[in-house]
């Protein structure tokens, strides 16, 4: 199903984004926790592309296993850094005769240990060039991903969504947001980007913290602000990580309630591949029982 339709018939969308396993792990050892996350019945679940290296190759077989054998509609992540052409146009290929229809298109991060990498080399600069190309060979439903505290390439909140516009323009269906942790960011996000035409849904990326390190190393790869609440929250806890797992799955819990009493478009939850904790969310927030 095209993701799009989904959203113009329910609200809120609730999503799961899982990576593929590392390579010197069997791909195997993903069906048991999809077995797991097939029994939350969400809408959707997304399959992080390059995660981890060289796990990137999984990304389609994974999300084609979750629609075609465990018939939950899926979104493939693909990256353009690093590819060329004829490699992109391979990928879209295979995704397409897995029969798939949703795919995240992303430029991706400078590979490992390259801070000085030069995305002018690339086949596809930036997103919205990959999109173009998509758009210009594919029916999908193409999703893009929106930073609502600003992305971190860009000096100023205002050309990272004068480039979100940009990229809406070219054809993105839907935006799922770079994770979180203070909903009025959010919200003020969605009073810019509507002030400025972007119309299409905005779902929200909410990752719940699971360890003190885990954050910490998230947050300084993606920049997202850490409100006081957390900080303490991270003291108090962060030495205790059953302690600590409990906190993460409350304050995620809130988080998720304020969201969807705003009447947020959708929920994407940044599962770190953990059923058991996405079900405790689930089961909080009232969306199963
Ligand atoms: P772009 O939209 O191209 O933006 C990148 C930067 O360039 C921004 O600062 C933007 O303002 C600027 N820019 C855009 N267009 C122009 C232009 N025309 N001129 C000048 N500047 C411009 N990474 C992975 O490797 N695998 C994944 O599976 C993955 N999944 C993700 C899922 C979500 C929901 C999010 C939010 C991120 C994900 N990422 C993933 C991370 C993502 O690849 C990085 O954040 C990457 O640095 C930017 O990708 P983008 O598609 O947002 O880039």
């Amino acid at each position: 199903m095209n993701l799009l339709d989904l959203f113009q018939k329910k609200k809120p969308i609730i999503s799961f984004e899982i990576f593929p396993p590392k390579l010197d792990t069997p791909i195997e050892s993903i069906f048991s926790t999809l077995e797991q996350f097939k029994e939350l019945k969400p809408d959707f679940i997304s399959v992080t592309y390059g995660a981890g290296g060289s796990a990137k190759d999984r990304t389609i077989e994974i999300a084609s296993k979750i629609k075609n054998e465990y018939g939950i509609e899926s979104m493939a992540h693909l990256t353009c850094v690093g590819h060329s052409k004829d490699e992109i146009d391979t990928l879209l290929k295979a995704i397409a005769e897995h029969n798939l229809e949703n795919v995240l298109a992303l430029r991706g991060d400078p590979p490992a240990n390259q801070p000085d990498f030069d995305f002018s080399k690339n086949a596809f600069q930036y997103a919205n060039e990959l999109i173009a190309h998509i758009r210009s060979k594919n029916d999908f439903c193409i999703a893009a991903a929106a930073y609502v505290e600003g992305h971190a390439d860009s000096k100023r909140l205002k050309d990272d969504l004068f480039h979100l516009k940009q990229k809406v323009d070219t054809g993105v269906d839907f935006l799922v947001t770079q994770l979180f942790f203070d909903n009025r960011i959010y919200y003020d996000f969605l009073d810019k980007t509507s002030s400025i035409g972007i119309t299409c849904p905005i779902t929200p990326g909410i990752m719940p913290i699971f360890k003190a390190d885990q954050i910490k190393r998230i947050t300084s790869l993606c920049g997202a602000s850490l409100p006081a609440k957390l900080v303490i929250m991270m003291d108090k806890y962060g030495d205790n990580d059953d302690d600590m797992r409990k906190a993460g799955i409350e304050y995620a819990s809130n988080q998720i309630r304020d969201l969807i009493d705003n009447g947020v478009d959708g929920i994407h939850l940044l599962t770190m591949n953990r059923p058991k904790s996405t079900k405790e969310i689930l089961i909080n927030t009232g969306l199963i029982r």
